[in-house]
Formats: C-alpha cells, sequence, structure tokens
C-alpha cells in the first residue's frame, strides 16, 4: 500500500525502526540491537552518539543555530583554515551535501577557464561506474542511465570513458575540456579504487594539458581508507576537491576545497548558499577534525583495516562459490560477490550485522572508524553465519535439482 503514504516512494526501505545508536551498534524500538557496518553509507565516521560531537552540538545549539553567509559565521573559518593546513587546499566552500559539492567543483572549475579567456573550457571527463550524486549536474557527471532516465536532457558538457582507461581519457581530452572528474576509490560503483599510478599518471595529464583535476571524495574522504584523503595514498593532490559525509558525522554538511588558483573566478556574488556553512554544522565538522586529526586515530584505521581485509581473504579462501574478491582500502571495503549481493546484505541483516549494497555485485562493509578490533571480529563472525547460511540454502537447492 506505497500509495497510502505520504513519503516519495523513491525508498525500498528496510523494515527495522532504529530509535537510538551508540559507537557502533544500533538500538529497535524493540531493544534488538545490530552492528552497523553501513554507517548511514559512511556517514557516521564517528559511529553514534559519540559523546564529543554531541557536545559541540548541543553546545552550539544553545547560542546559535543560523546565520545567513552575508556574516561571518562561528566555526567556518577556522573549520576551512583547519581543511587547508591538512590539505592542499587554500580555498574552502561549506554546503549541506556531496551534490552541493560537487556542483561547486564543477562550477569552479567552468568559472576558471572563463576568467582566463577560455570560456569554451567547461567539458568535464568522468568515468563510467562513477556517482557523484543526484541533481541534475550530477547524475550527468555520473553518467549512470537508470538515474537520467525520464528527467529530460541531460546536462550538457559531460564526457563519460570506461573505468580505469588512461588512454580513452586521454583521447576524450579537447580544446573543450576544463578538467578531469573521479572519484578515487568509486564507492556507489562496487569499491573500485583507482591504482596509484593511475591516478599518478592523471595528475601528469592535466598538468600537461593545462586542465584541472577534481576528486569526489565525499566517500573515500575524511580517514576513511586510512589517510585523511585517499588520494594522499598516490602522492598526488587535486586541484578541486569535494567531500561531505564523514566530515560532518551525522550532521548534513559538505565543502568544495579547492586551490587559490582554481577558484579564481569565485568572486563575489557568482556563488552562494542558505544553509552551506551553518553554525550547527561547523560545530561538528570542527569537532569531527578534532578526533580525526588525534595522533593516533589514522594508525587505529589501519589496524582495524587489516583484521577485517584478512579476515574476510579468509572467508574469500572458504566460501569460494559464494565470495569472488574482496576488494578496497582501509575501512572501505567491498565483499565481490558470486551470487546475489542482495542475499548476501539479507542474510548479513539476519545475523544483525548492516551493510550496503554497491554496483558490480558488490557488498559495502563502511564501519564507523571507531569501530575496534573486537568489533570487527564479531563483524566477521557475523558474515561468516550469513555465508553458511547461504551455502547451505544452496545445497539444499542442489539436492531438489
Ligand atoms: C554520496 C556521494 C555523493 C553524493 O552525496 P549527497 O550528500 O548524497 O549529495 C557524491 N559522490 C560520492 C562519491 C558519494 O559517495
Amino acid at each position: 500500500m506505497a500509495d497510502a503514504k505520504p513519503l516519495y516512494d523513491t525508498y525500498n526501505r528496510a523494515p527495522m525502526l532504529f530509535e537510538r545508536g551508540e559507537g557502533v551498534w544500533l538500538e529497535t524500538q524493540g531493544g534488538e540491537r545490530y552492528l552497523d557496518f553501513a554507517a548511514g553509507i559512511a556517514v557516521n565516521s564517528l559511529g553514534h552518539a559519540h559523546p564529543h560531537l554531541v557536545e559541540a552540538l548541543k553546545g552550539q545549539a544553545e547560542k546559535l543555530w543560523h546565520l545567513s553567509n552575508i556574516h561571518e559565521i562561528p566555526g567556518q573559518t577556522r573549520l576551512a583554515e583547519r581543511l587547508a593546513a591538512v590539505t592542499f587546499a587554500d580555498k574552502v566552500f561549506f554546503t549541506n551535501s556531496g551534490a552541493e559539492a560537487l556542483e561547486c567543483a564543477i562550477k569552479t572549475a567552468r568559472r576558471h577557464f572563463y576568467v582566463n579567456g577560455q570560456p569554451e573550457r567547461f567539458r568535464i571527463i568522468t568515468m563510467e561506474g562513477a556517482f557523484h550524486g543526484r541533481t541534475l549536474a550530477t547524475i550527468a557527471a555520473g553518467g549512470q542511465a537508470k538515474y537520467l532516465e525520464g528527467f529530460g536532457p541531460k546536462v550538457e558538457g559531460f564526457d563519460q570513458v570506461p573505468f580505469g582507461d588512461l588512454e580513452a581519457i586521454k583521447a576524450a581530452v579537447s580544446d573543450e575540456t576544463a578538467a578531469i572528474l573521479v572519484e578515487p576509490v568509486q564507492g556507489e560503483g562496487g569499491v573500485r579504487p583507482l591504482p596509484k599510478e593511475f591516478l599518478r599518471a592523471l595528475r601528469e595529464l592535466c598538468n600537461d594539458q593545462g586542465i584541472l583535476l577534481i576528486l569526489d571524495e565525499v566517500q573515500s574522504g575524511v580517514g576513511r581508507t586510512g589517510k585523511l584523503f585517499a588520494h594522499e595514498w598516490a602522492g598526488i593532490t587535486p586541484d578541486l576537491m569535494a567531500i561531505a559525509k564523514g566530515i560532518g558525522g551525522g550532521f548534513p554538511f559538505g565543502a568544495c576545497l579547492s586551490t587559490r588558483e582554481a577558484a579564481d573566478g569565485m568572486t563575489v556574488g557568482t556563488h552562494g548558499t542558505t544553509y552551506g556553512g551553518n553554525p550547527l554544522a561547523m560545530a561538528v565538522g570542527n569537532a569531527v577534525l578534532d578526533v580525526i586529526l588525534e595522533d593516533s586515530f589514522l594508525a587505529h584505521v589501519n589496524d582495524i583495516a587489516l583484521v577485517l581485509s584478512q579476515g574476510l581473504a579468509s572467508l574469500k579462501d572458504r566460501y569460494p562459490a559464494l565470495i569472488e574478491d574482496i576488494r578496497g582500502t582501509g575501512l572501505l571495503l567491498g565483499i565481490k560477490c558470486a551470487k546475489s549481493n542482495m542475499d548476501l546484505v539479507m542474510a548479513m541483516r539476519n545475523e544483525h550485522l548492516l551493510a550496503v549494497p554497491a554496483g558490480d555485485n558488490v557488498v559495502r562493509l563502511l564501519p564507523p572508524l571507531i569501530v575496534t578490533a573486537e568489533e570487527a571480529r564479531d563483524a566477521l563472525s557475523r558474515i561468516e553465519a550469513a555465508l553458511d547460511m547461504l551455502s547451505s540454502k544452496d545445497t539444499q537447492t542442489d539436492r531438489m535439482q
């Protein structure tokens, strides 16, 4: 009876009703506990109800909720300075979401060439399997037919090439190209990391051609892969970068980071937002950074990533009929399934472990970065139980045939 509900029918919602969360755990109204390895799709980077974030949000809520961007906003300059200090960026624009951060990056790139006497350079090269959001421009950038269908003419100016195909990218660069836009690790596309050498080659190509490199680190950023940003593994820097998800720890916000040069067209009045960089968001973002920038934090992410990836590799050896491959970096891990990925997500849900399906028949594991080794091992035994259940089901069907 979907029609009886006043909400849009755009989501196929899971039946559990969650009421509260703590750390890596979610609890339903009925008091059932689930181990949350979905983390709101890489959003709850510090888990649920992290005391430092709760305190930051409550503290700000008692002072000031909202101010127009015609004023200096508490926390905005500080967060921008801190982000600039730990990245390639000189300039930051705050948004409410990942897609808006991408929109800002796209506009910044186009505008850069516009003010530098090359207005014809507005096209952006993207890769198959990409996901950059659900606005009209970002569905055009992502290029996936299932998200474009029925929404009118595709926004002009995006050229798509096959995943990981450097020659195709080189061939696609023209006099009208402004930028190349990629995710260092495709998230929705099936946890597909771009090799380090590939990212280095892209950086070199952009330098040679005088075009901009835009990275979408909305999912892979803010500690998720064991570095503050995934591109650091390749030892390169982009000209522009979109972030969101993990930086808010559950409070909705994103940011577009830029070099001074790339942002040279973004002068007074060229872009804006009512809510972006809101005081509440900035208080939480600064609190997230307090924790993620602590000395041992990323080492912890890498330690747990090792526990998980080794455990998953051994499950792959023991269940070759169900697992084809384990992929990903840090705590952005994917189980490439031999059978249906949805069946595995459901079987894991049965074991009270939450994960997210992704493209290419993959199950994504994105635990909060504060997950402990014990909780990682707990998740592994739940995954094993789910695999056991699926393989005994398979044996039964074989017998019936
Ligand atoms: C989630 C995501 C987006 C879109 O973010 P929204 O906040 O949903 O707009 C863009 N790019 C990547 C890589 C993402 O994972």
